[in-house]
């Protein structure tokens, strides 16, 4: 995994963002979830693996109801340190608008029997364009899948497990965003109360 992809897009004189480093895995595996405030509102899926953020933006943010497949576009790896990252990216750079921390936690990755299986394992199932995994975060919990889509290996859907952790309830992210981060939609979400687990 190559963080070259992450430096080549970014002036690091000009954004507040962190300049890509591959970290060595130590321990538990990390995932975040930013609220992205760009040309377009999504959210940017992160698991770390092999020393780096594997990432995909997913336009409509991630659910707890297993009838969402939520598209997931993979973009280009970022580095650990990202997973900490808010603020503002200035105009003109890439992905220039508001970012903040939806989600984070640490993430198990799991085999088809719910099993969990090694980093190594779960890149050669990242690489066959399946992959399933447990998450301990504060919004998110329990099994997810995200499958690649065939078409291209940019296309992928994030699909929420059946267990004790889904609902069959509608699910919008943008109702456990922070208040703060609403602030940024325009229009859309501006008034909106934002609901209290
Ligand atoms: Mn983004």
């Amino acid at each position: 995994m190559s963080l070259e992809k992450y430096n080549s897009k970014r002036n690091f004189s000009d954004t507040p963002e962190p300049s890509g480093k591959k970290a060595i895995d130590k321990g538990k595996l990390t995932f975040v979830v930013q609220r992205h405030h760009a040309s377009h509102l999504h959210y940017d899926f992160r698991l770390e693996l092999g020393g780096a953020l594997k990432s995909w933006a997913v336009p409509k943010g991630p659910s707890l109801n297993p009838k969402d497949k939520r598209l997931a576009m993979m973009v280009e790896d970022h580095p650990i340190s990202y997973a900490g990252f808010e603020g503002d990216i200035p105009a003109g750079n890439y992905g220039a608008g508001h970012v903040d921390v939806w989600d984070h936690g640490t993430y198990e990755p799991i085999d088809e029997d719910g099993g969990v299986i090694t980093a190594k394992q779960f890149s050669q199932h990242l690489h066959a364009g399946s992959i399933k995994f447990r998450m301990h975060g504060k919004h998110l919990k329990g099994d997810f899948a995200l499958v690649n889509m065939k078409k291209d290996e940019k296309t992928w859907l994030l699909i929420k497990h059946h267990d004790k952790y889904a609902t069959e309830e509608p699910y919008n992210s943008e109702d456990y965003a922070k208040k703060s981060s609403l602030a940024y939609t325009a229009g859309r979400n501006k008034d909106k109360v934002v609901k209290k687990k």
